[in-house]
């Protein structure tokens, strides 16, 4: 009896899904901290504008306050924007996550054997985070190192430091 095959269907979540609540090292104690954003909101009546960013530490207290422009993009030129804390060297190339539901996500997708795709996949009109990951990570032949790699990741939040 040949083992069912683990499949995997992409939920369609772009990077932005994700990246409005990331796991990113605090930048006084270099611990993990979370930091989280959300899109631009216009100015109240007294033209003040609501925070757009907050990044807060558990380890060190830290809370800090950012009203600045963000980028969905983490290869930001903004120098303000947080370290990533889910980010790791392979022999293949940087593999990282915003927070632990897409590292799940990615875990997911290097595990599968049969990855099913939606209707728009390939229509160009919009492309998934899963339909970006490096073709480095989608092939079989790394997909061991690459799964060894996430569970790293994975257990430094879990017992963080
Ligand atoms: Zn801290």
């Amino acid at each position: 009896m040949s083992p069912t095959p683990v499949r995997f269907y992409d939920p369609g979540h772009t990077s932005g899904h994700f990246a409005a609540s990331m796991l990113v090292r605090c930048p006084r104690c270099d611990r993990i901290a979370h930091f989280e954003h959300r899109p631009s909101a216009p100015p109240d009546a007294n033209g003040r504008r609501e925070p757009r960013s907050r990044l807060v530490c558990r380890s060190c207290g830290l809370c800090q306050i950012g009203t600045g422009a963000y980028r969905s993009s983490r290869y930001t030129s903004d120098c303000s924007y947080p370290t990533l804390w889910l980010q790791t060297d392979t022999r293949h190339g940087e593999l990282w996550a915003y927070n632990l539901p897409h590292l799940d996500l990615i875990r997911r997708f290097v595990a599968a054997d049969l990855r099913e795709r939606a209707p728009w996949y390939d229509t160009g009109r919009k492309k998934t985070l899963v339909a970006r990951l490096p073709v480095w990570m989608k092939s079989a032949k790394n997909r061991d190192e690459v799964l060894r790699a996430v569970d790293r990741l994975r257990a430094t939040v879990i017992a963080p430091g």
